[in-house]
């Protein structure tokens, strides 16, 4: 044997033999299912102060590689102890992020397939199951046929890469919601520009004062900038007013700006609050004509019969909520959505299906790869330029993406539509549950409508006293919750709530029962 050889046998080129690895990974797999099996009885938060990681860690590399059992000691002894646990029944803090059993093995095997699935060539199968299961999820949440994939392959990709016309509908998997935000942003940047309309006029976006804060960053990114960005008010359930939204847009457009995009949100990250995705499309295709009147032109070239408002790129952001669109009766979250460009939710939120993974539908897929694509020689191949296949590159804005529709897969068939739809009720019923539990103690208030699983609440007494019951539950390491200051009343003051966003996979109603306690115990 060579030295090389000798080295390989003992698993150095690779890190571990395969026997190692077997060994390794079966361990892996056991700790991991007795920490989720075992989450529920640690502390949420952990009780360390800035740095302790980050000052434990050695401050050079090893030269030498480490005998596995060493690294996984490591893993209990130095990064347990700073974990925040997202997967305890007891996290209620932020939105939830799921994970399950079939997802983290749709992971896994991600990993150990290693793909770069840029190109439809790169592996026909991660675009093709990625097409497949987005249209499932689509048809799962009740999305118009639209924003999906024709049934047959051949169509499908003739729909999204053909040249004229606005482009077909189809889905792709994004990393987050902000990515998905930031997406439809270039797309709808790229159609204003192509169809001319409106001169030369800044660049102007749309979005509720509850927007996500991603509304905003994607601006900065797009080159519109944060005084691009206009925050329309909203009304007592604290959804965007489209009679705003449309006066402004108008104001604009007069002053010689140019709106391009209008984000409808549905689910506020702080409450929960349902923007109507309808009437927000409509406004702002009422005044995008009022542009083409001012400018003399008329329809906004490729922007398709259906396609949002005149030109004016509808995205619906549902980051939260969009997953309980699986049951019919949470339907009702989508009205409007016919009339929008693109639609966006997070399965890695309330899907059961491990972060990273955001669904995004567009209904012009064609505008998204006109504005995305570039072609440079070594990425040219036959099928592409056939125009037979979808590259999901054009998608998105990286180049390189994982295998994340194997975990989706596994998850939608080993749950099935039924088991997902099992899942949200009953955190729906629960949600219902810690609403009436707040209603009817009078230190408190529920001061929005709840949302699904997300309930807010705050101190009849004040600001000071939700901040102290957050700032005191959150410590007792027994629950985890986060706050938010939103306009509440008549007069739309700005005030403290804390929110209780219930749906980790865990969660059952001993949970609920325990947060309603530790909120109650913290406010005497
Ligand atoms: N939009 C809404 C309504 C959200 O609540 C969030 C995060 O909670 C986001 C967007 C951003 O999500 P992501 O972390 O996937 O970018």
């Amino acid at each position: 044997m060579t030295s090389g050889e000798e080295r390989e046998a003992a698993g150095g080129l690779h890190g571990m033999s395969a026997e190692e690895f077997r060994r390794a990974g079966h361990g892996l797999i056991d700790w991991i299912a007795e920490y989720l099996e075992g989450v529920e009885g640690r502390r949420v938060m952990p009780e360390v102060r800035p740095g302790s990681l980050y000052d434990a860690l050695p401050g050079e590399a090893p030269e030498r590689g480490e005998a596995w059992e060493s690294i996984a000691r490591d893993v209990d002894a130095l990064i347990m102890p700073s974990v925040t646990h997202w997967q305890s029944p007891d996290f209620h803090g932020f939105f939830p992020c799921n994970n399950s059993y079939p997802s983290v093995l749709g992971e896994l095997l991600s990993a150990g397939l290693g793909i770069n699935g840029f190109l439809w060539q790169c592996s026909p199968a991660i675009t093709e199951l990625e097409m497949r299961v987005m249209n499932w999820l689509g048809k799962a949440v009740g999305l118009p046929g639209e924003f999906l994939f024709a049934e047959r392959h051949a169509e499908a990709a003739a729909c999204v890469t053909r040249e004229a016309g606005a482009g077909g509908g189809g889905g792709v998997i994004h990393g987050t919601a902000s990515e998905a935000v930031l997406t439809a942003m270039v797309a709808a940047r790229h159609r204003v520009e192509r169809g001319g309309a409106g001169g030369e006029g800044a660049l102007t976006v749309y979005a509720s004062s509850q927007a996500h804060s991603s509304v905003t960053k994607a601006a900065m990114v797009a080159g519109v900038g944060r005084e691009g960005v206009r925050l329309i008010g909203v009304d007592g359930s604290l959804a965007m007013r489209a009679d705003e939204l449309e006066r402004t847009m108008r104001a604009d457009i007069a002053a010689g700006r140019r709106p391009m995009l209008v984000c409808a949100t549905v689910g506020t990250t702080s409450t929960g609050a349902v923007d109507p995705v309808g009437a927000v499309a409509r406004a702002a295709r009422r005044a995008a004509a009022s542009a083409r009147e001012i400018s003399g032109a008329g329809a906004v070239p490729g922007a398709g019969a259906g396609a949002g408002a005149g030109g004016v790129w509808v995205h619906v952001d549902a980051a939260f909520a969009g997953a309980a669109c699986v049951c019919p009766e949470h339907r009702w979250l989508l009205e409007g959505v016919e009339e929008a460009d693109s639609f966006n939710f997070n399965p890695h939120k309330w899907l059961l299906t491990n972060f990273d993974c955001s669904a995004f539908w567009t209904r012009d897929a064609r505008a998204l790869s006109e504005s995305l694509s570039i072609n440079p020689e070594y990425l040219r191949n036959k099928a592409s330029e056939a125009r037979e296949v979808v590259d999901y590159r054009d998608w998105q804005v990286p180049l390189g993406r994982r295998f994340r529709a194997l975990k989706l897969w596994f998850v939608m068939r080993r749950f099935g539509l039924e088991g997902l739809r099992a899942h949200v009720r009953e955190h729906v019923r629960l949600g219902e549950l810690f609403e009436g539990l707040a209603r009817g103690d009078e230190r408190f208030e529920v001061p929005t409508p709840r949302l699904l699983s997300l309930v807010c609440v705050r101190l009849r007494a004040g600001d000071e006293a939700t901040a102290r019951v957050l700032e005191r539950a959150n410590a007792s390491g027994r629950g985890l919750f986060t706050g938010s200051v939103v306009p509440i009343g008549a007069g739309g003051e700005n005030r403290r709530v804390i929110r209780v966003a219930i749906g980790a996979t865990r969660t059952r109603e001993r949970h609920v029962r325990a947060a309603w306690e530790l909120l109650s115990k913290a406010a005497e």
